[in-house]
């Protein structure tokens, strides 16, 4: 994806800002209807703004840092967000998280693991993550795995609380 482009219609989809071959400034593409038609940019008027993708994680994470990684949507860290997460409860959210790679899939990592990612007590990890389900954010079971016993945890509440606009759901009775 290279090449100037003039037409606001012509715009890949995949775009996520158009950069000034002159002044080099980079135009969010959620601004794109102040840059008017042809497509010009706002700082020196030069006519005609190249499309660059989103960054990928390739060139965000070079090298090694990119192999392994977690993703995690903004929303999770906005005061605001209706949630009221104590800085433990962000944290575990955090380590649990970085388990899972798809939608649906569940989590297994042991207690010490968590307070270890995290730098929480174990008494501490224990005590947030009933906080946690209390709170019905995840839902916590106990399953076992070969001759061992591990706890499972599903983070799709938290999530499915948050696309919907989040408000914390009522704690289980
Ligand atoms: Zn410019």
């Amino acid at each position: 994806m290279s090449g100037i482009v003039r037409d606001p219609e012509k715009v890949p989809v995949e775009t996520g800002r158009l950069e000034c071959v002159h002044c080099h400034r980079q135009h969010p593409i959620t601004e794109i209807e102040e840059l008017g038609d042809p497509l010009t940019c706002i700082h020196c008027g030069e006519v005609g703004l190249v499309p660059r993708r989103h960054d990928r994680t390739a060139d965000k994470y070079p090298g090694k840092l990119g192999e392994r990684f977690a993703t995690i949507p903004h929303v999770l860290f906005d005061p605001e967000n209706g949630l009221d997460l104590t800085s433990a409860e962000l944290s575990v959210i955090i380590a649990l998280e970085s388990f899972r790679w798809r939608s649906g899939d569940l989590v297994y990592p042991s207690q010490e693991r968590i307070a270890s990612m995290t730098r929480l007590s174990r008494r501490t990890v224990q005590r947030t993550l009933d906080a946690l389900a209390a709170d019905g954010l995840i839902t916590v079971w106990n399953e076992r795995h070969g001759s061992y016993p591990r706890n499972v945890y599903d983070l799709a509440p938290l999530w499915h609380c948050l696309a919907a606009g989040a408000r914390r759901p009522l704690p289980l009775p």
